[in-house]
Parts: C-alpha cells; structure tokens; sequence
C-alpha cells in the first residue's frame, strides 16, 4: 500500500509526513536535487520566501511526532518601510511603539486599519484557512455572517486608503498571495494582520533550514525520497467498483505505482500530467530576483523601498511590462541578500522580452539598490519570472489571481475527479505562503484518506 508524493517543497513535506503517520509507506518525488521547493536556496541566499508568520503551524507538525521545531524567534521591528521622500517607519507588535511614528490622524488610520484587518481575518480564517475546502453550506454560513460584514462589495484599494505613505503600505499585502493590490478585493486586508497583528518569525538558517528539518524528521519517520526524478504523466484507470483513480505516476526514469497520490507540485503541472485543458483565467503576479552572497556579514532584517508611484507601478506590471521604478523588497542575513521586485507573469510579459532585457533590468536593481542600501556584493544571480518556471506554471508564483469577489476562494484539493488523488500546495487551498502551503499537504492528506480507502 503505496503513497506516491510529488515534489519535496513545504507542501510535499508535510503531505508525506501525514502518509507516514497514517502508517503508508510513503516515497516523495522530487525533480530538483534537494527539498524546499521554492525555499531551495542557492549557496545559502534565499530564492523565495524569507518571511516567516503563522509559527504554530509548524510547531504543530512537529509535535505531531514528539519532535521539536526548529527555534523560531520574533523578528523587532517587523519591516523597516522607506519612502522616496525618505520618511521611515518600522512598525513592531508594540502598538504604541508604532503609533509613536506616525502622525496623529495617521495613527489614527494605523489603529483603525489593523482592528479591521484583525476582524476580517478572524472571521476568514475558520472557513479559509484552518479547514478543508469550504462547502456550499460553509461558504453560505461565511457570506451570511462574517462575509456579510467583510465589505464584499468593495475593492482593497478603497478599504485601505490612509495618505501617501500608509495606502502603498497596506496596499503591498494582498501581494502575498499573488495579487495585483488595485485589482484585490478588500478582504485580502486580512493578510495585513497576520503579519503586524501575529507577528514576523527568523530561524537560523532561514527558510532552507526549516525545510531540511522537515525532511529530517521525513526522514527519521521512514519517508523515502527519490530527488532528480522529474514527474511526467499520471496513468490513470478505473477501480473494480468502477471508480476513476490514477494508477501510476510516470517519470522519465520509471512508473510509480501507487495507492494514494498527492501532488504537491503546482496545481497547472498536475492538469497537464492529466491531459486536462489548462484554466484561461487570469494568473496572479510572478517575482524578479537578484540572490547575492556578501563578503561580510549583515542583520537580519526586511527592508521595503516604496517607488515614487505605486499605482504606476502596477499600471506597468499588469500592461505585461517589468516596473521601471519598482517597490524593491531586501531582506538580508548573515552573508546572504535577497532582492525582489513584483514582476509579471509570462501569461502577459512574452519570455523573449524577458531573455533580452533580464540582465540589463537586474543591473537598473543592482543601481537602485546600490543607491538606497549599499551591500559588499561578492557574488550575484538572476531569479526572473522564466526561472520561477522551474515551480510555477507560467512563473505565477501563486497561480490563480485572487482578484474580484470570488477572488480570494482558491482551488479545492480535488482535481480532475480522480478518487485516490489530492491537489495541496501555494496554488490551491487554503494559499500561498510557507504556513499555508504546510497547512494545505498535511490537512490535504488528512482529506485525501478520508475519501479513498482502497
Ligand atoms: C520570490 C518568492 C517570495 C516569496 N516570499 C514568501 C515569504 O516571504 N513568506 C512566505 O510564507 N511565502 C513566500 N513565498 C511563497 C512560498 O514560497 C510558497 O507559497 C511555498 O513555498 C509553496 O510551497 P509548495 O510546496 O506549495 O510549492 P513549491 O515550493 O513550488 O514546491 C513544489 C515542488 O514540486 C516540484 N516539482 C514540480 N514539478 C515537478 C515534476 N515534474 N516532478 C517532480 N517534482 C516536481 C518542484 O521542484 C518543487 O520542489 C514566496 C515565493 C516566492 C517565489
């Protein structure tokens, strides 16, 4: 009885880890040669995500096996903000503490915004994010209570509007899952307060450490892991009862029969595998990185550049143009640095322009970089959207956009109808973003053995 998992990033590393505790023999597949996913890392600088929230996720998955997490600590101030007039603010979990930054009435938006961001979480949260995919009668209980008062008729851009400085500020969240901030719904204000409300979390290491200690544990628990095996179809077949189920996971070295399969690789990946037609809809936004190694060492911090026109910035980004004077996001740690600018994904910017302009646009960063914060690069590489391919169909590093009134509703764990398979990851339910994506393998698997007992 046979539990096949592709890909070892956040989300496969949690879905093996529920196989295995359900008692499955349990072999991840994996194309790259190591795990984390988008969190791989190269030569120790992040190539992804680098802001820890939600601990007790992980935490959680740990203790499941008697085992301890990581140390994850709290990370003071949360972000350091600059804006082109040079004003700064480095908000903290202290609310005083921030407030003492801002002007009165600013204060007074700060205080208001984050309540709001509080109450609309609180009330997303039990439907969206720490459940299964909602059901009909669960979405209709959401839309006639909390969802009634999540302002459902409104755009982000209204909900948040607060001055030159604070609206770009609370604007630059719904980005954390892929969206377009003018195009987002106001319910995506939410995200706001996982972060100033809940907190920013480190550990040594960074994100590629949390996911090598995930696979330790994996591991220590009998997992199997086959890295550089790339993935290329699903057989599928029907059962003796006669129901559809997928029989084999076909790699370029070999098929892999199995009872169970989870993927755990980009939702459009698994389609394709499928034959299935790939959704038209609209993708949300990809990422243009420069990883740099330091000669010497830095803080750790998070550090946001605002552009002089962030409304500008996303005319440009949603023409299919990269922004020609782009929101730069740094965090650095130790020797490593990680730059990233929003960029578009290649369902509108064509991968020519790409492979043409994409050393001469990391350069334009390097300059504006050099300008804001200064760094003793040693060494440096392109991530853009083509390389984001590797893990994202199309490089949409949270594939669906959430954007308009069913904008934030992501794809459910089920695909294809095939019985025996589940869909977990950043793509589908409940999100994008390390915890999420760790919620979405080990509650997918938890549903996936509900409903298929072979
Ligand atoms: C630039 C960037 C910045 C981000 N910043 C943050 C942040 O600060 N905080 C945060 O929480 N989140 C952040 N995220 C989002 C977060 O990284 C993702 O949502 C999360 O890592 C997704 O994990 P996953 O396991 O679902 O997918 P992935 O990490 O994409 O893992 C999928 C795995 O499947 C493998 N795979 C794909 N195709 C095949 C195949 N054919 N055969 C075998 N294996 C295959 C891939 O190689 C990959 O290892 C960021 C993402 C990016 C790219």
């Amino acid at each position: 009885m046979r539990a096949v998992v592709i890909g070892a990033g956040f989300a496969g590393l949690a879905a093996a880890l529920r196989l295995r505790k359900a008692g499955l023999e349990t072999v991840v597949l994996e194309k790259q040669p190591a795990p984390g996913g988008k969190a791989i890392g190269w030569e120790g600088v992040p190539t992804g995500p680098t802001v820890l929230t939600l601990p007790e996720v992980i935490r959680e998955i740990f203790a499941a096996f008697g085992a301890t997490a990581p140390a994850l600590y709290a990370v003071s101030p949360l972000s350091r903000y600059r804006w082109p007039d040079g004003r700064e603010f480095a908000p903290e979990l202290d609310l005083e503490a921030t407030l003492s930054q801002l002007s009165s009435q600013e204060a007074q938006s700060y205080r208001r915004l984050l309540e709001e961001a509080r109450r609309l979480y609180e009330g997303a949260s039990p439907t969206f994010i720490f459940s299964d995919p909602p059901t009909l009668p669960a979405l209709t209980r959401y839309g006639l209570g909390a969802g009634l008062r999540a302002h459902p008729l409104m755009g982000l851009p209204r909900l948040v509007e607060s001055g030159p400085h604070l609206t770009p500020f609370f604007l630059r969240f719904a980005t954390y899952l892929g969206a377009n901030p003018y195009k987002a719904p106001a319910v995506l204000h939410n995200i706001a307060w996982v972060e100033l409300g809940l907190g920013v979390y480190a550990l040594e290491g960074g994100m590629r450490a949390l996911a090598d200690a995930l696979y330790g544990l994996a591991k220590a628990q009998g997992v199997e892991f086959s890295f550089g095996t790339e993935v290329v179809g699903l057989e599928t077949a029907q059962d003796p009862g006669g129901r559809p189920r997928v029989r084999e996971v076909r790699t370029a070295a070999g098929g892999y029969e199995a009872e169970w399969v989870v993927s755990a690789a980009d939702r459009h990946f698994t389609l394709a595998w499928l034959k299935k037609p790939l959704p038209t809809y609209e993708l949300g936004v990809s990422g243009f990185a420069v990883l740099m190694r330091l000669s010497e060492r830095q803080p750790l911090g998070h550090w946001l550049y605002f552009s002089p026109d962030y409304a500008g910035e996303w005319r440009e980004l949603a023409s299919g143009r990269l922004a020609s004077d782009p929101t730069l996001y740094l965090h650095t740690d130790g020797e490593a640095a990680f730059l990233l600018v929003n960029a578009p994904s290649l369902q509108v910017m064509r991968s020519e322009t790409l492979r043409a302009k994409g050393q001469n646009y990391a350069r334009l960063l390097m300059r504006k970089l050099r300008r804001l914060h200064p760094l003793p690069i040693a060494e440096w590489r392109v991530m853009s959207p083509l390389e984001y391919t590797a893990t994202s169909y199309q490089g949409a590093l949270y594939g669906r956009a959430p954007h308009g009134l069913w904008g934030s509703l992501r794809p459910g764990w089920s695909v294809g109808g095939w019985a025996n398979l589940a869909q977990v990851g950043g793509t589908v339910h409940p999100g994008g973003g390390v915890p999420l994506a760790l919620l979405s393998g080990w509650r997918g698997v938890q549903w996936l053995l509900n409903r298929w007992n072979p």
